[in-house]
């Protein structure tokens, strides 16, 4: 499958459109934002990283039965997936307390939760991606009701199977984030990406963090915890 003309461009991934207009080609770049685009940077080899493990991971999901956009990777960066509507909606699980939830709640990262939570943001820049129930969603036509409740129970889905699957490999999954879109048939699938950007890695036993936080918060060996992260998966 060939690219044809670049179809969009974000921060961290470059869409092409391919002779089928129901595929799209991805190609992960090896830019990182951070703090609403305002922390800008370079992760050297984040790109290739980010577009093996997402697919890796997103065959491992599918065995599992949860249906994806991934149809075939075509190099370390590019991979072609079933083109989509987004869902406007960011899907943020969370099975330890970090980031943002310890802000706004002022408690500490670290805690366990007995259960995993579940929350959203609407996907809107000029508005920085502000929280929002799922009322909220379907007022605004975001979702239908039926929508929100496949992504809750996909989301939670996803979870159950990466939680189990990372700590075989001494990690921790702290939380995450994930996008769903619409096939040309409305069939909700897992889209975008399931990395080391968009999920927080903690090793089991060290607690060291092996994702985008040591970007976020500057705290050096940035490349090698993408590495690391990588070895884990994928082994030497
Ligand atoms: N996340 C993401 N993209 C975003 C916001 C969050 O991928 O635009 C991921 C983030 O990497 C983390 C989880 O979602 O794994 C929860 O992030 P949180 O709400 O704690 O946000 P932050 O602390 O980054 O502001």
């Amino acid at each position: 499958m060939e690219k044809r003309e670049q179809l969009y461009e974000g921060k961290a991934k470059r869409v092409y459109a391919t002779k089928d207009e129901n595929s799209v080609i991805v190609s992960y770049k090896d830019d990182a934002t951070a703090f609403d685009g305002t922390k800008k940077g370079t992760i050297v080899g984040k790109g290739v990283v980010n577009n093996k493990m997402s697919n890796f991971l997103m065959q491992i999901l599918e065995k599992q039965g949860v249906k994806t956009h991934y149809i075939e990777e075509l190099n370390d960066r590019e991979t072609v997936v079933k083109k989509v509507e987004i869902v406007p909606l960011e899907v943020i699980i969370r099975n330890i307390s970090a980031g943002s939830f310890a802000r706004n709640y002022g408690v500490e990262e670290g805690i366990v939760f007995d259960k995993p939570t579940i929350e959203f943001s609407y996907k809107n820049d000029d508005l920085h991606d502000p929280l929002i129930n799922s009322y909220h969603a379907i007022a605004l036509k975001l979702a239908t009701k039926e929508e929100i409740e496949q992504i809750k129970a996909m989301a939670f889905k996803v979870n159950d199977v990466l939680k189990d699957y990372f700590l075989g490999l001494g990690v921790k999954l702290v939380d995450f984030k994930l996008e769903f879109g619409r096939t040309a048939d409305g069939e909700i699938v897992l889209a975008d990406e399931i990395s080391p950007d968009t999920c927080r890695f903690w090793d089991k036993d060290t607690n060291e963090k092996l994702d985008k936080d040591r970007f976020r918060r500057d705290m050096g060996g940035v490349e090698d915890a993408y590495k690391e992260m990588m070895k884990r998966v994928f082994g030497e």
